[in-house]
């Protein structure tokens, strides 16, 4: 009796142990790193890591992440372009941000199972309106080295608009985690191409944020990642999205 009590303790022990975490074990990480120019990626290994368990999708955040996916690859796809015909540093460094962007979003579609997640060839969008935006950029963008780093500023002012407007909606903890260092890359990647349209003494209008938001962005420093847990709750979440916790 007395060994079947320690035996049923130790498995008690044993299975409450799968799910629990062990604080010595956690470590502690930024989801971006930030360059000396501003080029801002971000980690989805850690950024998988400070996932934590949430219920599924709803249908307004799978359109949300299904938007910024084609938002990022826009961006992505817009600097590789523009790098040929300017070949700047600023548009090879950001559009591999961009790329890493991308994959942010790629990795919380895959979080939560969604089919989506496949990248289509350099300008090809989801909507006309997308392709369109593209084709507009680009033939800016080629027009000038001045217009370029416009077309720059308004992407990543575009990119600002709608990731704060999503943040407003109150998406899961994952959404708001990926969104906010999306946010802060899309602030820096603005600071960055301000940088180099005032060194050739031209102002730009923003036409997305208002001119006040611009102001104090483009003048405060480049902004560094916060820390955040990296846990791995992610075999948690595929447990939970499987509907198979176990307990
Ligand atoms: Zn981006
Ligand atoms: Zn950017």
């Amino acid at each position: 009796m007395m060994l079947g009590f320690v035996v049923g303790s130790l498995f008690m022990f044993s299975s409450c142990t799968q799910d629990t975490l062990n604080p010595q074990k956690i470590a502690y990480g930024s989801l971006i790193q930030v360059a000396s120019d501003g080029t801002t990626t971000v980690s989805t290994n850690n950024l998988l890591a400070a996932f934590t368990a949430t219920p599924s999708l709803s249908d307004a955040e799978v359109a949300m992440l299904l938007k910024m996916k084609e938002e990022e690859k826009l961006a992505r796809d817009v600097y590789i372009t523009l790098y040929e015909k300017w070949p700047k540093p600023i548009f090879s460094n950001i559009s591999g941000a961009e790329e890493r962007h991308l994959q942010a979003v790629i990795t919380l579609l895959k979080f939560y199972n969604q089919a989506d997640t496949l990248i289509a060839a350099r300008g090809v969008f989801s909507t006309p309106a997308l392709t369109q935006l593209y084709q507009t950029l680009v033939a800016k963008g080629d027009s000038s080295l001045a217009n370029a780093y416009q077309v720059g500023l308004q992407i990543e002012e575009m990119n600002i608009k709608d990731l704060t407007e999503a943040l407003a909606t109150d998406p899961n903890a994952n959404i708001v985690t990926t969104f906010e260092n999306l946010l802060k890359a899309s602030r820096n990647h603005l600071r960055a191409f301000y940088l180099q349209l005032s060194a050739l003494g031209i102002v730009y209008v923003p036409q997305f944020i208002t001119q006040d938001e611009y102001d104090t962005t483009v003048i405060s420093p480049m902004e560094q990642g916060r820390q955040y847990a990296l846990q791995n709750h992610n075999r948690y979440n595929y447990q939970y999205q499987h509907g198979n916790n176990g307990h």
